[in-house]
């Protein structure tokens, strides 16, 4: 078979275009505050496409551009200015963070209410409790991919490759709320092709190129890749295997252009929620 690719530049799109009806609707004004310590390249080109994203939408977007090798010090004055200021809904802090710097205490620094990446510690147990404000905008998009297929995840058969907190742990929970039977592994996993090949519903999040193939899919799966590594080529490229894998599953989502623009489109979402949240 021939698996349907889901299209997530066409659905991150119209969440997009919601989030801008609404602002314009509503006529909210929406800031969204985004910090970059340093040059890392493939950072800058994230932080580039989410001020352009906030451009779209009728989002306000302000950058704070630190050097590399600014003091953690520094990095939590700016966090603490921006906590305080009326006009930032939602402060994102690009990660990852030069390695002098303590990523865990400068995100429990953001307020929680404008940790639109759901990354503080509160925001993390309120997605294990399932009483939350924000989703992380990673896992949220893979959910709205996967309803967008039409499969209920109920009682599906769901395999997460990844446990980070960022990704596979929440991408677990968000599973485990809509009643899957989630199954998560990780470097320490046996039988990993075994396991993954009983999955209605596979996620991968494991971070190297082309690691899932046919053998480890069932026949019309839904395949959820995360992954993005970047070859020598300069191209960038999956977790999934795309030729041989989108010849046996149902569904499969490209890279590029199947969660990376979803994950844009969650924070745009999540920002609003935080400019009503704060607004009450
Ligand atoms: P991490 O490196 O934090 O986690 C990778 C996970 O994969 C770990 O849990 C690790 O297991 C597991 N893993 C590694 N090797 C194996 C193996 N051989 N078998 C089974 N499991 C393995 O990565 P992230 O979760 O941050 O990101 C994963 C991928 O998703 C990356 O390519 C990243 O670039 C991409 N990404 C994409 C986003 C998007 O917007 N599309 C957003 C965020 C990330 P263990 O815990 O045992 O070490």
């Amino acid at each position: 078979m021939s698996a349907k690719i889901i299209d997530g530049k066409a659905i991150s799109a119209a969440v997009k275009e919601q989030v801008r009806a609404e602002i314009e609707r509503d006529k909210l004004n929406v800031g969204l505050a985004v910090v970059i310590v340093g040059d890392d390249p493939a950072s800058r080109v994230y932080v580039n496409n989410k001020k352009k994203a906030c451009e779209l939408c009728g989002i306000k977007s302000f950058e704070y551009a630190l050097p590399a090798d600014c003091s953690e010090e520094q990095l939590l004055e700016l966090v603490d200015t921006l906590n305080n200021d009326s006009s930032v809904n939602g402060i994102l802090v690009q990660l990852p963070l030069p390695s002098h710097l303590d990523e865990k205490r400068v995100i429990e620094r953001i307020s929680p209410i404008k940790d639109v990446d759901a990354f503080h510690e509160s925001n993390v147990g309120k997605i294990m409790i399932g009483n939350y404000s924000f989703l992380p905008c990673t896992p949220a998009g893979c959910m709205e991919l996967i309803h967008s297929t039409g499969i209920d995840v109920a009682g599906k058969e769901c395999v997460v490759i990844g446990r980070s907190n960022i990704v596979g742990k929440p991408m677990a929970m968000l599973l485990l709320h809509e009643n899957g039977t989630v199954t998560v592994c990780h470097s320490k996993t046996k039988n990993l092709a075994e396991v993954c090949s009983r999955a209605d519903i596979l996620v991968a999040a494991v971070g190297r190129p082309n690691f899932v193939t046919a053998d480890m899919v069932k026949e019309g799966a839904v395949v959820i890749d995360v992954g993005i590594n970047r070859l020598e080529t300069g191209s960038l490229c999956g977790d999934v295997k795309f030729d041989e894998v989108s010849e046996k599953a149902g569904w499969i989502t490209p890279v590029p252009g199947g969660v990376g623009p979803m994950t844009i489109a969650m924070l745009m979402r999540n920002t609003v929620t935080a400019c009503r949240i704060q607004s009450k």
